[in-house]
C-alpha cells in the first residue's frame, strides 16, 4: 500500500502573488506554500540589504520573528553583464516603482538600446530559517535580452528574456515549460532536497 505522507507548510515571506502561483506550481502534492497575505499585520518589508541573500534573509528573519516558525523568503532578479550587473537586486524597482514590470522594461531596453552583447541571467536565493540555523539554496537561468517584448505570459522581465537554446520568451512559454529550467526552480529543488533531509 502506499502511504500518504503528511502535508508540509512552507511560510514563504512574499506578497508577489506570480512568485507564489510558480512555487506552488513546483512543489509536490504533500507542501502547501503559505505566503505573507496570511500575515496582514505585519508591515512591509523594507528590503535594504545589498545582495540578494542579504534580502533574502531580511525577509525570512521578519516573518521568523514575528511567527516563531520556521520560514523562508527568495529574493531574485535580472543581472546583465553588459550593465555592470544590473538591475540586480534593484529589479523590481529598476525604473523606480515596485513592481512596475512595463516601466522596468522600457528602461532595461532604453539602456540597451546601443548594446549588442545581450547575455543576462536570472537569480534566486532563498533563505530558510528554522531551529537548526540559517541556509541559501540558489539557482541561475542563462539568456539574452531580446530587442522588444514577446508574449503575455508570466511577470516582471518575462517579455524580454529568452533563455539559452530556446526560441520565445519566457513570457511566450507556459508555466510548466518556464518552470522546468527557471532559477526559481532550482533553488527550490535545492531546498526541497534538504526538507527530506
Ligand atoms: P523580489 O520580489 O524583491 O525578489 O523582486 C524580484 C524581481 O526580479 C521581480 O519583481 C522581477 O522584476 C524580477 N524577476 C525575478 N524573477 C523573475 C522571473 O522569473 N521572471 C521575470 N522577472 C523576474
Amino acid at each position: 500500500m502506499v502511504k500518504s505522507q503528511a502535508t508540509r507548510t512552507l511560510l514563504f515571506a512574499t506578497a508577489n502573488q506570480h512568485k507564489l502561483a510558480e512555487l506552488r506550481e513546483m512543489v509536490p502534492a504533500h507542501i502547501r506554500i503559505v505566503g505573507l497575505d496570511a500575515y496582514p499585520e505585519l508591515p512591509d518589508i523594507i528590503e535594504d540589504g545589498s545582495t540578494f541573500r542579504e534580502n533574502a534573509y531580511i525577509k525570512a528573519a521578519t516573518l521568523r520573528t514575528h511567527t516563531g516558525l520556521e520560514c523562508m523568503a527568495e529574493d531574485s532578479g535580472l543581472i546583465v553583464p553588459a550593465l555592470d550587473g544590473m538591475p540586480g537586486i534593484y529589479s523590481a524597482r529598476y525604473a523606480g516603482t515596485h513592481g512596475d514590470a512595463r516601466a522596468n522594461i522600457a528602461k532595461l531596453l532604453t539602456e540597451m538600446s546601443q548594446i549588442d552583447e545581450r547575455s543576462a541571467h536570472f537569480h534566486s536565493c532563498i533563505c530558510r530559517i528554522s531551529d537548526k540555523g540559517i541556509s541559501y539554496y540558489e539557482g541561475d537561468c542563462h539568456g539574452v535580452i531580446l530587442r522588444e517584448p514577446q508574449g503575455s505570459e508570466g511577470f516582471g522581465y518575462d517579455p524580454v528574456f529568452r533563455g539559452l537554446g530556446y526560441d520565445d520568451s519566457f513570457a511566450c512559454m507556459t508555466q510548466a515549460a518556464k518552470n522546468a529550467i527557471s532559477h526559481r526552480s532550482i533553488s527550490l529543488a535545492a531546498l526541497l532536497a534538504d526538507l527530506q533531509d
